[in-house]
């Protein structure tokens, strides 16, 4: 079996050269994951509940605070190395990943990926003080970030300014709105809300929109909805409305306007949906070798490695993953502030080779494991469900990536036809 000596696995990324500080890192992801995360998947599943269990050992481990800078008191990861870990966590429980990401994010975007934006001074010294009231309840507290924008408009695909408004009021912002899945719902201690400020003079423009976190306890906040999906249950997305909820002015996740510059500068920050499901084909990579060869603990010591069909099949399997890992390697490496068009057109494809690859991995692997395999008690089944819904995640799904590709390789910004 393939493994990185120093590591004695290869990590869902491949077998890149690593920094000392990502080896310790994705050791630990990948032994919390297949110790405690992978044997525990499929009851989130099967409940559709959230995995509070994984969220236990991540804040044991000090991962909640993974991307807190170190001299905030986190592990001061930077974005490569967030998605590195991203990738070996998902390899052992989707749901549990993605929600992951949602929680990360709201560290990373007000850390590393802040500090890449422009801001005046006066943005600068606000951003660095409020962060720091963050940043300490995700390290003293274990407290965990949802990261709700969806709103089922356009907004979501960054077509329209968001529904969900926030009017300045003495010391603080009232906001008003509905949210649609909502990751964490029920299981975060903090909503960090994307909204638009409500100036009340019916022009609502993206430029205003603000990015607010909604404590839970916060009165005239609710959730509210069904939740029984066909893949990530453990992710547990429902609705939230906000009704007059006043939040503080420290609230503020970002000084306002900075996120619209933030979403135009920082391409990569939508990139980080992918890692999950990268994990996820190498879930389902691995799965098929071990069952092919005999391998699958518990299950009939039966081989079927040996028929030619089998081999050619996993052949195409680990052509595609070699592919999804190679491009996703380089989107992460190069992932900065202002990337040049080549680099934005190469980001955009790795997130459709993974979001889609991911799905075609897990096909690929039932089919050729065949009947067997897709009993509820043997993973691939879910992996498969999980796997479909990377390319339905907004902004960038895979429709709007081809979309956005294929619009911005005719056109040059602002050129338009005559
Ligand atoms: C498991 C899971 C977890 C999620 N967690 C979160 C979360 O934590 N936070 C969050 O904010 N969201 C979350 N989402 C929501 C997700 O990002 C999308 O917003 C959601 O899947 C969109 O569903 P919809 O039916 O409202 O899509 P619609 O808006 O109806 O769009 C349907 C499709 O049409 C296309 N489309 C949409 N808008 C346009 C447009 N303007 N032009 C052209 N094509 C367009 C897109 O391809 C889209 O997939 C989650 C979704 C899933 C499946």
């Amino acid at each position: 079996m393939d493994a990185m000596p120093d590591l004695g696995f290869t990590p869902a990324i491949g077998d890149h050269a690593l920094s000392a500080k990502q080896r310790s890192l994705l050791a630990l992801a990948h032994r919390l994951g297949r110790d405690k995360f992978a044997p525990r998947a499929a009851q989130w599943d099967r409940e559709a509940s959230f995995p509070f269990a994984n969220y236990d050992d991540l804040r044991e481990a000090g991962l909640l605070a993974l991307c807190v800078p170190e001299s905030h008191g986190g592990l001061g990861a930077d974005y490569a190395t967030y998605m590195m870990v991203g990738a070996e966590i998902g390899r052992f429980c989707g749901a549990t990943a993605l929600t992951y990401n949602m929680h990360i994010c709201s560290t990373m975007w007000t850390g590393v990926l802040a500090d890449g934006i422009p801001m005046t001074e006066q943005q600068r010294s606000e951003h660095a003080r409020r962060r720091e009231l963050h940043f300490r309840r995700v390290v003293r507290d274990g407290a965990v970030y949802a990261q709700p924008f969806s709103e089922g408009s356009a907004a979501a695909a960054g077509r329209a300014p968001f529904g969900t408004t926030a009017r300045k009021v003495e010391g603080g912002w009232l906001v008003n709105g509905r949210k649609i899945f909502a990751s964490l719902s029920g299981a975060a201690d903090y909503y960090g809300v994307l909204c638009t400020e409500d100036k009340g003079d019916q022009h609502p423009d993206a430029r205003d929109t603000l990015y607010l976190a909604v404590p839970a306890s916060s009165e005239g906040f609710a959730i509210s909805g069904e939740w029984d999906p066909l893949g990530m249950r453990g992710t547990v997305s429902r609705n939230l409305t906000f009704k007059d909820v006043f939040v503080s002015d420290d609230e503020q996740l970002m000084p306002r306007g900075v996120y619209f510059k933030g979403a135009q500068t920082w391409p990569a920050m939508f990139f980080t949906l992918a890692p999950t499901y990268l994990g996820i084909a190498n879930a389902a990579y691995d799965f098929t070798v071990q069952y092919l060869r005999g391998e699958v603990p518990g299950e009939p010591p039966v081989k079927r490695r040996m028929y030619p069909t089998k081999q050619i099949a996993v052949a195409q399997m680990r052509i595609q993953l070699e592919q999804m890992r190679s491009i996703f390697l380089r989107a992460i490496l190069e992932a900065r502030p202002d990337p040049t068009k080549d680099e934005k057109m190469r980001l955009y494809a790795a997130h459709y080779t993974v979001m889609e690859g991911a799905n075609d991995i897990a096909r690929l692997a039932i089919r050729t494991c065949g009947g067997q395999s897709m009993m509820k008690h043997l993973p691939l089944e879910r992996l498969y469900r999980d796997s479909r819904c990377g390319a339905l995640m907004l902004p960038w799904t895979a429709e709007l990536v081809l979309d956005r590709m294929g619009r911005e390789t005719l056109y040059e910004a602002g050129e338009k036809d005559a």
